[in-house]
């Protein structure tokens, strides 16, 4: 099962995560990423990679178990 990572201090606030995938990633009040599931089915594994390219610095990433 695909595990979700995000460095929140590399983060910038962008949003292309939560846009791409809003199941997954939203941004909080401080302008920096929340993971809302850390655990993803497999079957949302394109969506949440596609979130992750989507990243302008990098921040996120996908782990197998
Ligand atoms: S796309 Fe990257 S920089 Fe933008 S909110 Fe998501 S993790 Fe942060």
């Amino acid at each position: 099962m695909p595990w979700v990572k995000a460095d929140r201090d590399l983060c910038k606030g962008y949003g292309n995560c939560a846009m791409t995938d809003p199941d997954v990633f939203d941004v909080d009040g401080d302008g920096t990423v929340l993971v809302l599931r850390e655990s993803v089915p497999e079957a949302d594994r394109s969506r949440v990679e596609a979130a992750v390219r989507s990243c302008p610095v990098s921040a996120l990433s996908v782990q197998d178990e």
